[in-house]
């Protein structure tokens, strides 16, 4: 389920510390420590999966509750109704850098589209 050298594992298990802003049995949400938002938080599950791109029908609860959980912080935060954005990169063209699934949701400014 979780693995060694994981540190969103690691994050999830609590072995390593982080800013806890929600978590259920599905999933953790902490702060993202390199913030590019006024708001950016990091949701992941507890069971660990490498990308996107390695889920599979199994995961399809887990990636629904995630994405729920995005759209209940964003409104807990107040940033719901101006909007905000969720990304999930995946792999190297993607930009993914922690090989645990994660969407990042950031929020409390505007966005442009199409993202770098
Ligand atoms: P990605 O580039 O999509 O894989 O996103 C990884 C994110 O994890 C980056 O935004 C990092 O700032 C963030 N990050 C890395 N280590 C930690 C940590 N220990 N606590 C919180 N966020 C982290
Ligand atoms: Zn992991």
């Amino acid at each position: 389920m979780s693995r060694e050298d994981c540190i969103f594992c690691k994050i999830a298990t609590g072995e390593i510390t982080s800013q806890r802003v929600f978590e259920d049995d599905i999933c953790v949400a902490f702060n993202d420590t390199s913030p590019q938002a006024p708001t950016h938080i990091l949701i992941i599950p507890r069971e660990h999966f490498d990308s996107l791109d390695a889920a599979t029908t199994e995961h399809k609860d887990t990636l629904g509750q995630m994405l729920l959980t995005a759209a209940e912080i964003a409104r807990e935060k107040g940033f719901a109704k101006d909007g905000y954005r969720v990304v999930i990169n995946t792999n190297a063209d993607g930009g993914q850098t922690v090989f645990h699934t994660h969407i990042h949701l950031l929020g409390g400014r505007p966005f442009i589209f199409p993202p770098g």
